[in-house]
């Protein structure tokens, strides 16, 4: 039988997710209408950010039955609770300059010693999906021509065909949300973990780019609907990225998506985010890194860029092992796996 301090901790989660389930729904389904029509996002629910609720996941993780729910917790808690801060707000609020990364990195990391007792990024990674670091570098790859130039309008109708076409072959239903706005980048949002979700895309997709960006956020629409897991951040990339490389070689999706500079393009995209990377790991070093000022994922989205780097690596060893997507072939599944054992041994 359960002891009672456990059945404590089991009753506050219960209390939790009941409320925080949603309330997340309504303020994803809120943030991604705001974000297509560029108007000011919504604040996440404020139960989603408060140190109590951080409390009961990180007691709740010493409890082996209790674990998988208080890291899914966590995952979405601790990003919050840290930028939530008003050391930390008062530090990103300022012009972004180094030293003013500089600042606003310690602010995050005394957050984080003082909840979670290790640095900001330690703790961001470790739910990311991130065990070791990469290698150290600062070479930034040469742009590519014609990347971001336009070379075809793509059909009207290839995004809802290609989606189609995944999530007929994953056996999903094809349930999908689509917002059309010139406005933003395009991004998906998972509004029913396991389900549903709304994509906001281009209007016009005309450059190489754009299909980039489109196919991968159906590659993010693909792995939310395969599994209600929170996903590791590194793993919910690494799903989105196996997709996008469906243009890298002619007729592996329906519609003209193929662009013969798209591996390149990946290798490019990978090399940067080493470097971001390598920067916020370095950054209370003495010398300014060799670049004008920081860019915006690193003032706003902190530990993101070894997610990305990770991801590769994962969407590179499913890609090998795997080979494209397939008839019953759930890419889902086999991140699933390969996630819970690495959440096994989280550590924070
Ligand atoms: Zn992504």
């Amino acid at each position: 039988m359960a002891d009672s301090q456990e059945l404590d901790i089991e009753l506050a989660l219960d209390r939790i997710e009941g409320q925080l389930d949603d309330e997340m729904r309504q303020h994803v389904t809120a943030f991604a209408a705001a974000y297509a029509a560029g108007t000011s996002l919504p604040g996440a629910p404020d139960l989603s950010g408060r140190a109590s609720t951080a409390a009961v996941a990180k007691r709740a993780l010493t409890f082996p039955t209790l674990r998988p729910r208080a890291v899914r917790l966590l995952r979405l808690v601790a990003p919050i609770l840290i930028e939530r801060d008003a050391a930390v707000a008062a530090a990103r609020s300022r012009e972004p300059t180094w030293a003013g990364l500089r600042a606003l990195a310690a602010a995050r990391d005394a957050v984080a010693v003082a909840r979670f007792r290790r640095p900001a990024l330690d703790v961001l990674h470790q739910l990311s999906g991130i065990r070791e670091a990469s290698v150290l570098t600062l070479e930034l790859p040469a742009a590519i021509g014609g990347w971001t130039e336009t070379d075809h309008v793509l059909e009207d109708r290839a995004l809802d065909d290609a989606w189609r076409y995944l999530a007929e072959l994953a056996g999903a239903a094809p349930a999908l949300e689509i917002i059309r706005t010139d406005m933003v980048r395009p991004r998906f949002f998972a509004v029913d973990r396991g389900s549903t979700g709304i994509a906001v895309v281009p209007k016009v997709i005309d450059t190489p780019a754009k299909r980039f960006g489109v196919l991968h956020e159906l590659g993010h629409a693909l792995v939310n609907q395969q599994s209600s897991y929170e996903w590791p951040r590194a793993f919910d990339e690494a799903g989105a990225s196996y997709v996008a490389r469906l243009m890298e070689a002619p007729d592996q999706i329906p519609g003209r998506w193929y662009s013969p500079l798209a591996s390149v393009a990946r290798a490019r995209r990978t090399q940067i985010a080493r470097v971001l990377d390598t920067v916020e790991r370095t950054i209370q070093n003495p010398t300014d890194p060799p670049f004008a000022k920081p860019p915006w994922a690193l003032w706003h989205d902190p530990g993101a860029q070894a997610a990305y780097v990770r991801a590769e690596a994962i969407a590179e060893d499913i890609w090998t092992r795997l080979g494209p997507p397939r008839e019953g072939l759930s890419i889902g599944q086999d991140l699933v796996y390969l996630a819970i054992e690495l959440d096994s041994n989280l550590a924070i």
